[in-house]
């Protein structure tokens, strides 16, 4: 019998922890796909954490907050720290194992290189990692052999269409598919106005904090526009972005033939996380299926680029290079922060992200300290802009719900 694929889930207490885990589950009764979960990593939910290693008997785990982490009575391995996420991975991974990355922001990066410097294959959530760090991610992944996998709705799309497909000439564009989020149809000026409330009421996905921001302010679709570019290899100009209300249309690829692949799938990440975790085999799966008998019409629409300037801000990035994504991606994490606490006013968070790739030099990536550099640098910036009230207008301060 063969032995079950090892798997260290980083971030299992978020949204794609906790899908991951059903998938991991769902794999348990599927023969030949068994999973053994061995490392588990997770921020602050730290009594989530000792359920999922309690459930699936797993001996290695990291907390990174220190605060939360002093109570835990563990009869295992513990890794308490920011560091701990990639202290787990250097002191568990085992060359094939898989690395399933859905910490959020940039904290996941150091863990995502680790694991790759220690052959594991990677199931990659973390959308930040690449667009911070892809100039050595993607090398380093080539150079170790392992597989990277993405796991984003929309990259996993992609990845599904351009199997098979090995020359870049072949490729027309790809076009990344995107709800619209919240705001969709709303001019500018309403837009910017936004309460935490309304920008957290997403119509079609259920996600983290901050990636339904992100979702809201179009940044998430800039942040993905970037990693594409990072994983199928494309310029910028290679790329597009075009609303899909139903998400159901994961993204397309065109090709030079006039041929156009898509993925579509109902919108639950259980399918491209079981997909990454299972490639290039496809078992039975436990999410969502798509209802044809309910299915009428999709719906297509040209993004409004002046209500959501984020996209073009990300296509510059791509063109700029350097360190400027992990610069546009540092400053958005700390202005989507600000603009939950209620600090910014939602239009402040593009605004203070394209300050900040204005104000700070980009400079070549050779090493992770030049990532770390540039994204201290720009959450410095973006922290003395708000301190100095730029970003403050329209803020809400009342706890009025928002119903879009
Ligand atoms: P959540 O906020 O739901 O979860 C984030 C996870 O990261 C939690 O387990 C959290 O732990 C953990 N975490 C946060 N900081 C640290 C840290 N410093 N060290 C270790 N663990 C940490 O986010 P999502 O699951 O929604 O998103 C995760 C990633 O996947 C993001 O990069 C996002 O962009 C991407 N993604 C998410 C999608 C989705 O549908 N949710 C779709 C596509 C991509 P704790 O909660 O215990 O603090
Ligand atoms: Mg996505």
């Amino acid at each position: 019998m063969t032995q079950p694929r090892r798997v260290i889930l980083l971030g299992s207490t978020g949204s794609i922890g906790e899908s991951t885990i059903e998938v991991v589950r769902n794999l348990q009764a599927v023969p030949g796909q068994e999973c053994q979960l061995v490392g588990l990593a997770a921020g602050s939910r730290a009594d989530r954490l000792l359920e999922q290693a309690g459930e699936f008997g797993v001996r290695d785990i990291a907390v990174a907050n220190e605060a939360k982490a002093r109570d835990i009575a563990f009869d295992g391995t513990l890794h308490v720290g920011a560091e701990s996420a990639r202290e787990l991975v250097e002191s568990v991974a085992q060359p094939g194992d898989l690395v399933v990355a859905a910490i959020v922001g940039s904290a996941g990066i150091d863990a995502v290189l680790a694991a790759i410097d220690a052959g594991c294959d990677i199931a990659l959530a973390n959308k930040e990692t690449l667009v911070a760090a892809g100039a050595l991610v993607m090398p380093r992944v080539v150079e170790r052999g392992v597989n990277l996998i993405p796991v984003d709705s929309e990259h996993s799309a992609i990845f599904q269409c351009l199997h098979g497909v090995s020359k870049e000439a072949e490729i027309r564009r790809l076009v990344i598919t995107a709800s619209g989020g919240p705001f969709r149809g709303r001019a500018r000026e309403a837009v910017r106005e936004a309460t935490p409330e309304q920008a957290l009421d997403h119509p079609t996905w259920s996600m983290g904090p901050k990636i339904t921001i992100d979702s809201a302010s179009m940044m998430n679709k800039a942040l993905e526009v970037i990693e594409a570019h990072w994983l199928f290899d494309v310029p910028a100009d290679k790329i597009d972005v075009i609303v899909h209300p139903q998400s159901i249309v994961h993204s397309f690829v065109e090709f030079v033939d006039g041929s156009v692949l898509a993925q579509l799938g109902p919108p639950d990440m259980k399918t491209p996380i079981q997909c990454a975790m299972t490639w290039p085999d496809r078992v039975e799966g436990c999410s969502k299926r798509l209802n044809w008998e309910e299915l009428r019409s999709l719906v297509f629409e040209p993004l409004d680029h002046e209500a959501f300037p984020a996209v073009m801000r990300a296509l510059d990035v791509i063109r700029r290079g350097g360190t400027t994504g992990a610069i546009f991606n540092a400053a958005n994490e700390v202005a989507v922060e600000a603009f939950l606490d209620r600090r910014v006013s939602f239009g402040a968070i593009v605004d203070l992200v394209s300050a900040a790739i204005e104000a700070i030099p980009s400079k070549p990536v050779t090493a992770l300290a030049d990532i770390v550099e540039a994204d201290t640098a720009a959450r410095a910036f973006v922290a003395s802009e708000i301190a100095a009230g730029n970003g403050l207008e329209n803020v809400v301060t009342s706890g009025t719900s928002g119903t879009d």
